[in-house]
């Protein structure tokens, strides 16, 4: 059994919708940080009865955390410290989003162009806009369809 304990120094992403873990675990770049990183999947909750949780090693923060509070509300970061839990925060929906998700308007330019940034800013009234063509996205749809999200491979 892991134990979040078992980490001196460094983040744990607990209460990941169950089955999204490996989604999360690509769209922060986790591969790539060559630091170390424990996935686990359907493990026993007591409040959502499974989840998956990322256990990340080290003192580096990964850079793209925030996209969190866009993916997942229920998303507990647990940061550890010599052994101890320093904070547990909910991560807050950043204002911009990255590479995160598609726009889904067929004419827009990212739709086109295929080495293009996929940027979405949040509006002023909480709703995220493509910075290309305008298009709105519906904050909820990630939770039932995988289309719009973006694994990079
Ligand atoms: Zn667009």
């Amino acid at each position: 059994m892991l134990k979040v304990e078992s980490i001196q120094n460094g983040i744990v992403i607990d209460h990941i919708t169950a089955g999204k873990g490996m989604e999360i675990y690509h769209l922060l770049d986790l591969e790539a940080s060559g630091q170390s990183v424990a996935l686990l999947q359907n493990a026993k909750s007591r409040k959502y009865g499974t989840k998956d949780l990322i256990k990340i090693e080290g003192t580096t923060i990964p850079s793209r955390l925030d996209i969190l509070g866009y993916l997942d509300d229920k998303i507990t970061l647990i940061y550890i410290q010599n052994g101890t839990v320093d904070k547990k925060v909910h991560p807050v929906p950043p204002k911009e989003l990255k590479n995160v998700i598609r726009c889904q308007n067929p004419r827009c330019i990212t739709s086109i162009e295929t080495d293009c940034d996929h940027i979405f800013r949040m509006s002023s009234s909480g709703k995220y806009r493509c910075i290309y063509c305008n298009q709105e996205i519906h904050m909820k749809s990630h939770s039932h369809s995988d289309k719009s999200v973006m694994i990079r491979r």
